[in-house]
Formats: C-alpha cells, sequence, structure tokens
C-alpha cells in the first residue's frame, strides 16, 4: 500500500482495484500514452488484470492505440462499465462516452474534474491489479484532480531528451513530492533513432542527459525508447498489444510489480 489511506477516497462496490500508477508526463505529445499503454500491456501478458482510466480528458488517445475506436462504453444503472481490449484490458476514456469520438472536449476545468471523478468512483472496473492512469498532460490543476481523487501508489514519468534539459522534469518531480506519491523512475522516448541498415544508435536531439538528470533527482531510469515507426503505425492502426516487443519496457514492468511488495 501507498503512503495515503485508501479509505479517504471513494469507492464503489463493484470495483476492487489493487494498484493504481498514474503515467505522467510535463508536457504533451512526449509518447505518456504510449508507454501507459505500452505498460498496461505488458502487466497483462504477465498474468496481471489490468484497466487504464484515461485522465486524458481533452487528448484521448488510449482507445484508438487498443483499436476501440468507435466504440461506446454501457451503462450499468449509474455505473460506467469500461470497454474491453482484445487482451482484456479494462477502458475508460471521454473517448467513450462521447457522441463522435471527432467531437472537441470543449469541457470547463471542474467539468473535467467530474469526469475523472466519475471514471473512478462510477466505473464498474471489476476485480484489477493494476489500474494505471493516462494523466492529463503537465503540472495543470487537473493533474491535482487526479491525485485528490484516486489513491495513486506510484508514478511513471515520461519525457523526451529536450524536457531534460529544460525545468519540465523538476516540475513533474515536485509535484509527486507535493502529492506524497512515491516515483517509480523515469522513462525517456524518442531517445534515439537506430539504422535500419548498421543497427547503429543516432542521438537526434544530442547526446541524453537521461542518467544526469536521474541522479539529480534520485529517479531510477526504467527504459529508453527508440523513436520506431513501425510501433507508431501499429498504435496509429489500434494494435499495440500485439505489435509491442516483447522486452519493452521490461524495467517499468519489473517497477510496477515491485509496488506489490
Ligand atoms: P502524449 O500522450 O504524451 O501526448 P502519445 O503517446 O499520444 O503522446 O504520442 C504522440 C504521438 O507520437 C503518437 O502518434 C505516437 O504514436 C507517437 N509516438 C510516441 N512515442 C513514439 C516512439 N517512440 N516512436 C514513434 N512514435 C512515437
Amino acid at each position: 500500500g501507498g503512503k495515503t489511506a485508501p479509505q479517504e477516497f471513494e469507492e464503489n462496490a463493484l470495483s476492487e482495484v489493487k494498484h493504481v500508477i498514474a503515467v505522467l508526463s510535463g508536457k504533451g505529445g512526449v509518447g505518456k500514452s504510449l508507454v501507459c499503454g505500452g505498460i498496461a500491456t505488458q502487466l497483462t501478458r504477465a498474468g496481471y488484470k489490468v484497466g487504464i482510466l484515461d485522465a486524458d480528458i481533452t487528448g484521448p488517445s488510449i482507445p484508438k492505440m487498443f483499436g476501440l475506436s468507435g466504440r461506446h462504453a454501457h451503462a450499468l444503472g449509474k455505473l460506467l462499465l469500461p470497454e474491453v481490449t482484445e487482451s482484456g484490458i479494462h477502458v475508460m476514456s471521454s473517448n467513450l462516452v462521447l457522441q463522435n469520438e471527432t467531437d472537441p472536449v470543449l469541457w470547463r476545468g471542474p467539468v473535467i474534474a467530474g469526469a475523472i471523478r466519475q471514471f473512478w468512483s462510477e466505473t464498474s472496473w471489476g476485480p484489477l491489479d493494476y489500474l494505471l492512469v493516462d494523466m492529463p498532460p503537465g503540472t495543470s490543476d487537473v493533474a491535482l484532480t487526479v491525485f485528490q481523487s484516486l489513491p495513486v501508489e506510484g508514478i511513471v514519468i515520461v519525457t523526451s531528451p529536450q524536457d531534460l534539459v529544460s525545468m519540465i522534469v523538476a516540475k513533474a518531480v515536485n509535484m509527486a513530492q507535493k502529492m506524497d506519491v512515491p516515483v517509480l523512475g523515469v522513462v525517456e522516448n524518442m531517445s534515439y533513432i537506430e539504422c535500419p541498415d548498421c543497427g547503429k544508435k543516432i542521438e537526434v536531439f544530442g547526446k541524453s542527459k537521461l542518467d544526469e538528470v536521474a541522479a539529480q533527482y534520485s529517479l531510477d531510469v526504467l527504459g529508453r525508447l527508440p523513436i520506431d515507426p513501425a510501433l507508431a503505425a501499429a498504435c496509429d492502426a489500434g494494435k499495440i498489444e500485439e505489435s509491442l516487443p516483447a522486452e519493452f519496457l521490461s524495467q517499468a514492468l519489473a517497477a510496477c510489480e515491485a509496488v506489490e511488495a
């Protein structure tokens, strides 16, 4: 268990969630959703029951990645029922409750906060080993809502190489500290490209500062992901579950399993 007593948070009778882990980034577009979906897939392959709460309300990309585009969440009385992916991951997302998934979400802050709370306390998650939360990007008050509404036990921070030379990682780390939630570690995404001919790794954005920055904030490094056009195409096609390499983010998987202890 984390530092926060679960009884402080709303629960519902049809959810029995053992561990809640949030995937956070300092800004949008760094691959937070891909990492969230990837860790969920790896946990599922390892035999756990997994859900994803897509708290990125205004930029939801989890349903598409798992081939759930066009699907709609059903209701059971007052409770929402998650949609279930091919490999059994339970997903709740604003895209599953909108009439048309191309409708922009123009909700104001309090409405977004309400949706996030509803996705936790009024969704029938059933028994889950892990609920991963795809966080709204950045350290806004919408992100705060998640920490105030859900018993988050650990945070995975996703960064791009550029974030590591600015204050963006510091902001994410500070938020975790203020919320008293441990950071499980950091993933650097789009870290390099691998030459398809010779296998040489090219650090497009210059030499990675990941180890330096991780040491500065006492963070574990949970992996470095290359820019991978095939993986991007698989996510676009809704096939992340079948396309993810076997070794994908194995250290992040281990960090999630360590929360169990
Ligand atoms: P975020 O959740 O941080 O906004 P996403 O996970 O939605 O970012 O990723 C943004 C876009 O970049 C998506 O189209 C995704 O497929 C692509 N992408 C993310 N990581 C990679 C990667 N390592 N290689 C190639 N494309 C990637």
